[in-house]
């Protein structure tokens, strides 16, 4: 038996895809390793507006109105909601869609994958294999199908983090910080010489708390070790230690994966297709807010005659990386390797300014829901409102990095 598409991975982009894919009435399987109700560990956090739909809306644990980043010298009130994913209530969610479509999960690991004209061969661990008319890779950073063009000088995010209660609270009652830039605990030497990193934290109420000293981006990743001498250094300099630890958190992922080859006979999806947004990390709600989309496209190659995987694939990869969204997401690409090469004073006077933006235009940026032009002018007014050091790097990038500036304005 031949199923329409076979989904590896039952991370939040495999499942997002595949009850997607479900609800378009078509037959799907599953591959993951492990019982795909089994609680993702991640804490995931996203603005609310980022959730398309009032039933994925409800799936926040929690939400906070009172939301701020600190960056030099700066408290900048973010007029947004941020809220905490309810990881069991979405999985729970997701895989009722795929029950409803009896949709079977192979609790093995996908090894290797050949093609025909008419379907493709996945082999799975245990030997046995899956005949599918779509392979969809959803396997995470660190793809199991998916080729991608030779990666250099990746960046990764790495954050260690901290869910518990403090002697003091280290953040205020009913407040999320997105980014604490504020450096007092370091010493000089080490603000100039070693790479910026910053705390976010949320409070979770009755004195608990989730803190998380966070590098945006670095290539090497900065060390957990490093990390987690920050988080304790900065705490103790507001006064403030870990009581009891309920849950650690070590976060590493790349955040400027080459986009994967478009022409490749295996369709990716999140981490697999290079969906983390290079200037935030978060991957989540476009994971979520693609799906339909994306599952659509592919239920309508599905209905032309005789498609073969390539021709499917290629419908699901032009559905997820429109013109448009390559153009954007290779100006964010450039404006991350800007930031890359900013010290902490001009990162932090970077994110004064940037937070000083109308909400719409921050807001739409991390978002990536703002136009093409409008990410041009949102880069623009950054330009034109930050000061002259942090306008000298970023005109200095331009010129380091000519080709990815020309790739994503001229399309070159
Ligand atoms: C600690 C941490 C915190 C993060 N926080 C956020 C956040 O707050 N907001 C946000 O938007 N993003 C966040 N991210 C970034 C990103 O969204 C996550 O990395 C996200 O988990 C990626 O989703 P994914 O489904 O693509 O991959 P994964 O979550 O990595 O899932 C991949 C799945 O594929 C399975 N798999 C792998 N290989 C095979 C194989 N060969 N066969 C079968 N199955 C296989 C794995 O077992 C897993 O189930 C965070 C990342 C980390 C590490």
């Amino acid at each position: 038996m031949v199923v329409d598409v076979l989904v590896i991975g039952a991370g939040p982009a495999g499942l997002a895809l595949a009850a997607a894919l479900c609800e378009a009435g078509l037959y799907v399987a599953g591959v993951t390793p492990a019982d795909p109700a089994l609680p993702w560990l991640n804490t995931y956090g996203i603005w609310e507006d980022e959730l398309p739909t009032p039933t994925l809306a409800a799936m926040l644990r929690r939400r906070w109105t009172d939301c701020v980043a600190y960056a030099a010298g700066e408290e900048h009130r973010l007029e947004r909601v941020y809220g905490l994913l309810d990881n069991s209530r979405l999985q729970a969610h997701l895989l009722e869609a795929c029950e409803r479509s009896a949709m079977r999960w192979h609790r093995q690991m996908a090894r290797t994958v050949e093609h025909s004209a008419a379907y493709s061969s996945v082999t799975l661990s245990d030997g046995s294999v899956v005949q599918t008319r779509l392979v969809v890779d959803a396997s995470g950073h660190t793809p199991v199908f998916v080729q991608r063009p030779p990666a250099v000088g990746i960046a990764y995010q790495a954050a260690y983090g901290v869910v518990g209660t403090f002697t003091q609270p280290p953040v205020r009652d009913g407040r999320l910080v997105l980014m604490d830039y504020r450096s007092d605990h370091l010493t000089e030497t080490e603000r100039r010489s070693e790479p910026p990193t910053f705390l976010y934290a949320m409070d979770f109420g009755n004195g608990r708390c989730f803190v998380e000293e966070t590098s945006l981006a670095h290539a090497p990743a900065v060390p957990f070790d490093l990390l987690k001498a920050r988080l304790h250094r900065r705490l103790a300099y507001h006064g403030c230690a870990v009581a009891e630890i309920e849950h650690e958190e070590y976060c590493l992922f790349p955040m400027n994966m080459p986009v994967p080859y478009l022409d490749q006979p295996v369709l990716g999806y999140g981490g697999a297709a290079s969906m983390v947004h290079p200037a935030s990390g978060y991957q989540v709600g476009a994971a979520l807010r693609n799906a339909p989309t994306v599952a659509q496209a592919i239920a309508e190659a599905l209905a032309t005659p005789d498609p073969s995987p390539a021709q499917i694939a290629r419908v699901g990869w032009n559905a997820l990386w429109p013109a448009e969204r390559l153009r954007k997401h290779r100006l964010y690409l450039f404006g991350l390797q800007t930031l890359l090469s900013f010290d902490e004073s001009q990162l932090q006077r970077f994110f004064a300014t940037f937070f000083r933006l109308p909400r719409q235009s921050w807001g739409g940026y991390l978002s990536n829901t703002l136009s093409m032009s409008e990410v041009m002018q949102t880069m623009a007014r950054t330009f034109l409102a930050a000061p002259m050091d942090v306008r000298g790097g970023l005109m200095a990038a331009a010129f380091q990095h000519p080709g990815m500036l020309a790739r994503a304005l001229w399309n070159a």
